[in-house]
């Protein structure tokens, strides 16, 4: 199918926000196999996105729309694309009584426009936000398939796997589509790439996509078949071929997270953990306690940016600091050591580096030490040079200290 992306916002075309919502859009079809052949942006105004409406219903199967389902005075993409279809739009139950419950827990009046999120356009099927108040929605008017999909990245993302499921259930009516996503860490996507090329090269089912970010890459295989088991057992097979190549970087699948694998491992081990975070200043709590009931792994950490905090509340001795400094591979083994033994854990680790802009005592920035410590064992620190902002080495730091746990 040839599908065409129209992002509805003014803020866009002002150049205050980026379309990525088209970006990761574009990606995805590009898995499911559908063509893209244009992105629109349109300003929130009822005459122009009419007018958008009309130009791609003429050279488009499927207008996927992003934003104006919220519910104020601008948002007017339902609205919109109701009247061009000549369609009614009726209250969504379910919808309605999400956005009840939410005014109900924070304690707040529910407003007429806030009840206009749950309008949907009659006979679309609707997907729900879990993430948000505006549902999206799928309906075909006069062959031409209408999708609209909330603005904000944080709702549309999540609500793109409802889309794909109705994608696969729509055009895969002759056979199966199974997809899964392999997670790599520790290999650039260049690399993976490489050592993946003529697989890559001659790739027809599975498709084999690539997508790097955030210092991780992830590889989403897609196989077809009339038979189901015969679709897995496509997947299963080039998921083999690559793990043969570079399943030594791999660390999961589709949705899991180096913190939810560490999280695993460490529950089916019964082991604790505590942090003792200079560098990251609290980043790899963050991503820890991202997931529900971790207290009964996670035991807490501290956060011992100074030197005095390093020395006073984890016991570095000074000799360590006045002689190799903060950043130093000593420092993390201490810091590691004392937060597993002050929070009484099996493991402990620590984060010391140089985030940049500046480099400090001597060592360039992206200098990072990774300090573990498990009970019964001698600490392990590792030592690391990372590239990038002072954000994305915090960031790709944390990552580091949770597939150094794994492993
Ligand atoms: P809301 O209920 O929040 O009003 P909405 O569906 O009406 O959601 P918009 O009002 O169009 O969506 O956009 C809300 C926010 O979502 C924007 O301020 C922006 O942060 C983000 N957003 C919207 N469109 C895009 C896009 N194409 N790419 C990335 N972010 C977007
Ligand atoms: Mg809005």
């Amino acid at each position: 199918m040839n599908v065409e992306i129209i992002a509805v916002g003014t803020e866009l075309l002002l150049g205050q926000i980026a379309n990525t919502n088209a970006q990761y859009i574009s990606r995805q079809l590009a898995t499911l196999g559908h063509n893209c052949y244009y992105h629109t942006v349109v300003g929130d105004n009822k005459l122009r996105l009419r007018d958008a409406i009309s130009t791609a219903s003429k050279r488009a199967d499927i207008l996927l729309f992003t934003g104006g389902l919220g519910p104020t005075e601008d948002d007017i993409t339902k609205e919109t694309i109701a009247e061009f279809c000549q369609t009614s739009l009726i209250y969504h139950e379910e919808s309605l009584r999400s956005i009840e419950s939410f005014f109900q827990v924070t304690n707040r009046v529910i407003t007429e426009n806030n009840k206009k999120q749950a309008l949907v356009l009659d006979g679309a099927t609707v997907f729900m936000n879990h993430h948000g108040m505006a549902p999206g929605m799928a309906k075909e008017v006069n062959g031409t398939l209408f999708i609209l999909l909330p603005g904000p990245p944080k709702e549309m993302i999540p609500m793109f796997d409802q889309v794909r499921d109705y994608f696969m259930q729509t055009y895969a009516t002759d056979g199966y589509i199974r997809s899964k996503v392999l997670r790599f860490f520790g290999i650039g996507e260049a690399a993976l790439e490489t050592a993946l090329l003529d697989l890559i090269k001659e790739q027809t089912n599975p498709t084999i996509a690539p997508l790097a970010g955030d210092g991780e890459v992830t590889i989403r295989l897609t196989a077809k078949h009339k038979l189901e088991d015969e679709a897995n057992h496509l997947l299963e097979e080039m998921e083999q071929q690559i793990r043969e190549r570079v399943g030594t970087y791999v660390y999961g699948y589709n949705d899991e997270t180096l913190a939810s694998k560490v999280i695993e491992l460490l529950q089916q081990r019964g082991y604790t953990l505590a942090s003792a975070e200079s560098l990251t200043g609290g980043l790899f709590g963050d991503s820890v306690t991202a997931y529900s009931g971790v207290s009964s792994i996670y035991k807490g950490g501290i956060v011992c940016y100074s030197n005095e905090s390093k020395e006073q509340l984890l016991h570095v001795p000074k000799e360590v600091l006045e002689h190799d400094g903060a950043v130093s591979e000593r420092c993390a083994a201490y810091l590691a050591k004392n937060v597993r033994e002050q929070f009484n854990t099996t493991v402990g680790i620590s984060f010391t580096g140089i985030a940049g802009p500046t480099s400090v005592e001597g060592k360039p920035v992206g200098t990072v030490f990774i300090g573990i410590s498990v009970q019964g064992k001698e600490e392990v620190v590792h030592s690391l040079k990372i590239a990038g902002t002072r954000e994305q080495i915090k960031l790709r730091a944390v990552k580091h200290g949770l597939y150094h746990i794994l492993r």
